[in-house]
């Protein structure tokens, strides 16, 4: 017997859309995997399972799931042996529709329950039919019930899953209870749960000793991270004090904040500790009072604008960016303006904008018509971008000329579509400020820091060169006029 033959050589092909989380998820579920003794490829037909981790955050995401799924009906009717899987939001948001909709799918996880995703495996291998494994909702038993029900797995980490070998990101909250109308995390990820900060920090010094140069902490409201133990509760200003001191570790984010949690504590530790990355990302989602109060959001944009000043005030030279719902129920052009207006002021380093979809079982699908057209969504979609490109391009050009230090990521998507290899090939990092860099270089620069001269920018890159020299650390270092409104 040859000695393949004696170990199991099942095949993972696992394809992942949505957030950051779901990211991380995947390389759990791929490390899990790994340890049953799955390898990976990046080919569906090659495959004995075919993982999909899929977002349920807009309809689009969805359908295309849905689409994915319907082209494996030759492969399945063919190879009726390979597994075929949903899990992630979408698996917890439709449950049993999705055997319905896709009789072939054999295997329905939700994202608090990917632990069991090994041993499923094995029941369907064994012949006992489609198995589903989803968290309790919202309303389905006690507090504590529904929080163990949604709890993900213990932190197995498989670097070669990272998009980047430098670059990892650590849970530090699952789930969400702020119910903005128009979201169904709240749903699909049950609520707002902290992870204790030992094991958070235990976390990234296996990181870090992985090779890993730069932590991004997720929640959804990741700012609002609290943790309680002995009487003694921890904030995340807290948890950064700590994960500071963690060797090897050089840059530490976290994504994605909440406006009214944008705390002066927190602000003053990421501009008192040096490997807090004076980045933000705090979502608006509106200029308009009336639309904030319709999403339930929290807040008004003078608490916006207020929290901006904080973070201007504090720490000067921080970069922000945004996240737009364009369309929301009953949105007016009068509202839309005002969009446009917090943009302007506001001066984000980049926004993502959507358009508003209506997600069954929101309370802004049940009290609010979708009553923007698409046509009117897509125009404010386009408005807002344009307004918010030319920003982008502005706040780019003072970096023209400069040294910037980048961690770099790996090649570009650009050189992996053109499949570059060689030399020189298309890199990609970003600055401390979360500025995307692109040059001329080569893999073996990945999980590097780097200093790159600035020869060229647009609205999304700072196009460079590597210096050979040792330059000013980095763009942090700017004047005030540069990035200043
Ligand atoms: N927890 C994060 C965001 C999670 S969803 C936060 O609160 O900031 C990511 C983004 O998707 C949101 O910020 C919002 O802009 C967008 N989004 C959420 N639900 C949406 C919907 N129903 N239609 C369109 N965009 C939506
Ligand atoms: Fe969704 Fe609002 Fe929670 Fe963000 S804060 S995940 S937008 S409900």
């Amino acid at each position: 017997m040859s000695i393949e033959s004696t170990v199991s050589l099942k095949r993972l092909y696992i394809e992942t859309v949505g957030c950051q989380m779901n990211v991380l998820d995947s390389e759990m579920v791929v490390a899990s995997l790994r340890k049953d003794g799955y390898s990976i490829t990046q080919d569906p037909k090659e495959a004995d399972t075919i993982l999909f981790n899929t977002c349920s955050v807009r309809e689009h995401a969805e359908e295309k799931a849905y689409h994915n799924l319907f082209h494996l009906k030759q492969l399945k009717l063919k190879h009726p042996e390979k597994i075929i899987g949903v899990i992630g939001c979408m698996a917890q948001k439709d449950q049993r529709a999705i055997f319905e909709r896709v009789p072939y799918v054999d295997l329905v996880v939700g994202p608090g329950q990917l632990q069991q995703i090994p041993s499923l495996l094995k029941r369907i291998s064994a012949g006992e039919g489609k198995q589903m494994a989803v968290s309790l909702d919202r309303k389905e038993g006690s507090a504590d019930e529904i929080k163990r029900s949604h709890e993900t797995f213990d932190p197995l980490r498989d670097p070669e899953m990272r998009p980047s070998p430098g670059q990892a990101y650590i849970r530090i909250q699952i789930g969400c209870d702020k119910f903005c109308t128009y979201c169904i995390v709240p749903l699909t990820r049950g609520p707002e749960q902290g992870r204790s900060p030992s094991h958070i920090v235990a976390e990234a010094k296996v990181l870090a000793d992985q090779g890993c140069k730069e932590i991004t902490l997720l929640g959804q409201t990741v700012n609002s991270y609290r943790y309680r133990e002995a009487g003694k509760v921890t904030r995340l200003s807290d948890l950064l004090v700590e994960l500071n001191e963690v060797e090897g570790i050089e840059r530490i984010k976290f994504v994605t904040n909440y406006p009214k949690d944008m705390t002066r504590d927190l602000l003053e530790a990421v501009r008192d500790l040096p490997k807090c990355s004076p980045y933000f990302h705090v979502p608006a989602q509106s200029g308009s009072d009336a639309v904030l109060k319709r999403m339930k959001r929290g807040y008004t944009t003078a608490d916006y604008y207020e929290m901006m000043d904080r973070i201007r005030e504090i720490i000067p030279l921080a970069t922000v960016a945004s996240d737009f719902i364009v369309g929301f129920c009953g949105e007016t052009e009068e509202e839309f303006q005002g969009t446009m207006e917090l943009v302007r002021r506001c001066r984000f380093k980049n926004s993502f904008i959507f358009q508003y979809s209506e997600r069954a079982g929101t309370k802004g699908a049940e009290i609010y018509p979708d009553d923007v057209p698409a046509a009117v969504k897509k125009r404010r979609n386009q408005d807002l971008l344009q307004v918010q490109d030319a920003i982008c391009l502005e706040d780019n050009l003072p970096f023209l000329g400069r040294t910037v230090e980048v961690l770099v990521e790996g090649p570009s998507k650009w050189s992996m579509r053109r499949h570059e290899e060689g030399p020189a090939i298309q890199m990609t990092g970003r600055t401390r400020c979360d500025r995307i860099v692109v040059w001329n270089g080569n893999s073996r620069q990945a999980g590097h820091l780097l200093n790159v001269h600035v020869d060229d920018v647009s609205a999304f890159t700072l196009l460079g060169s590597v210096e050979t020299f040792e330059a000013m650390p980095d763009l942090f270092q700017l004047s005030m006029t540069q990035s200043q409104r």
